[in-house]
């Protein structure tokens, strides 16, 4: 395998190989010049410029806008299992940076291109290991990443998730179940930060729980103590459950879903002292914010995790009215010196964009407020600083004056 030229060979256009000198592993569609040899889904190619320069193997994607997915650049060698063995071996070695073992048992353990894997998520909750394949590249290589996810990882269950919408952009169909270890409880007991949360990762929002908000639900929980609390597109209640392990006199969960609602009852229950107050509203956090806007209801602190808004970049202005919008509203809801916790999670908000949106919706909402911490994704979700895309979460806890 190490003779290259046993490799179909792709050539870019003039000029297209920028993105690759700067380690950045996306080729587009548009930048393929020609390609000799055969050319199958998620197989290895060999990239050269026009000029014939070697930048690297990749995966090709046959249908995608992306259409190839470095594995490495330069000379590096093409991929093989030890290459997976590798990459493992690093993501792990990252995670326990970051990760306190000894209170944390749910963290991502491999982010995509930041840990040089393109589409590969492998989320760990407790003793499983949930993996998504959401390229041609690591759908090829699944075996092999299945091994050697076992090697590092022996004595935990592997199950897959592989239904984001991103597969179909990949021409593959959604797959989700066992792996060869059965099928996990519908309710999985992890902790988080000393916290217990149970996890649904069968039916759950992507492997279950959004971990890349640990660390700005531990920022909450530091400012929790005695106050009353709306946590708006609660989920589960992760949120929740900080603010009350945190001492928080009240919290109230808004989301659209039961279901949600449903584990954020038993999460929040596993920690409700009898001096704090638990409610839930289920329902459009839009329009239960203009309700209670209209009640006079206030808080003391205001919790905004909405999902995804702009999924595309000609979605970005209409994304921005929405998130200006629920800010606007939160400004109002908030009692003189209280707290509000924002965030979006759309990559196509880049930050300066987000601080303004922000700062337009302090201003309509006629108050002053200041910026005591900007937040983003926690460290087990690294972004590669090649890769701008896999800098996706900001936050900003701004403080009403
Ligand atoms: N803060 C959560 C994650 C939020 S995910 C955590 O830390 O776990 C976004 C949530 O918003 C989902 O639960 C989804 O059901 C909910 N949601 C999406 N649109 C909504 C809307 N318009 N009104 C209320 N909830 C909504």
């Amino acid at each position: 395998m190490s003779n290259k030229n046993s490799f179909p060979i792709v050539t870019l256009k003039r000029g297209r190989e920028e993105s690759l000198l700067r380690r950045h592993p996306w080729v587009f569609s548009g930048a393929v010049a020609s390609v000799s040899g055969e050319v199958t889904a998620g197989a290895t190619v060999l990239v050269r410029s026009a000029e014939g320069l070697q930048l690297g193997f990749g995966a090709w994607s046959p249908v995608s806008q992306i259409r190839i997915r470095m594995w490495g650049y330069g000379d590096s060698p093409a991929p093989d299992a030890a290459l997976f063995r590798d990459r493992l071996r690093n993501a792990a070695a990252l995670r326990s940076l970051v990760i306190d073992a000894s209170v944390t048992d749910a963290y991502r353990v491999v982010f995509s291109e930041a840990d040089g894997l393109p589409g590969l998520i492998v989320d760990r909750y407790a003793d499983w290991l949930v993996c998504q394949f959401l390229s041609a590249g690591v759908e090829h290589w699944r075996e092999a990443i299945l091994d050697a996810l076992r090697e590092e990882f022996p004595g935990l269950r592997l199950y897959e998730r592989s239904d984001e919408e991103s597969r179909g952009k990949e021409g593959m169909e959604p797959r989700s179940g066992d792996l060869g270890d059965g099928q996990p409880d519908s309710a999985i007991l992890i902790k988080e930060n000393g916290m217990r949360l149970f996890v649904d990762v069968v039916t759950g929002h992507k492997t279950g729980l959004y971990l890349d908000q640990r660390d700005n639900r531990a920022t909450l929980r530091e400012f929790a103590a005695g106050k009353d609390v709306l946590n708006c597109f609660s989920y589960t209640g992760g949120f929740a459950v900080a603010a009350l392990t945190g001492g928080a006199a009240s919290v109230l969960d808004c989301d659209a879903s039961a279901d949600a609602l449903a584990l954020a009852r038993e999460n929040t229950a596993m920690c409700l002292h009898a001096s704090a107050a638990y409610f839930q509203e289920q329902g459009d956090v839009f329009s239960v914010l203009r309700s209670f806007r209209d009640a006079r209801k206030t808080y003391d602190i205001i919790v905004l995790d909405p999902p995804k808004f702009a999924h595309t970049a000609a979605a970005v202005n209409k994304a921005a009215r929405g998130y200006k919008d629920i800010n606007l509203l939160a400004f109002k809801l908030l009692r003189p010196g209280g707290l509000l916790f924002t965030f979006s999670c759309s990559g196509h908000i880049v930050p300066p964009l987000f601080r303004k949106i922000v700062a337009d919706a302090a201003v309509d909402a006629g108050v002053d407020a200041v910026v005591l911490r900007e937040m983003t994704q926690s460290g087990d979700h690294p972004a590669a600083l090649s890769v701008p895309e896999s800098l996706y979460l900001k936050g900003l806890l701004c403080k009403k004056m």
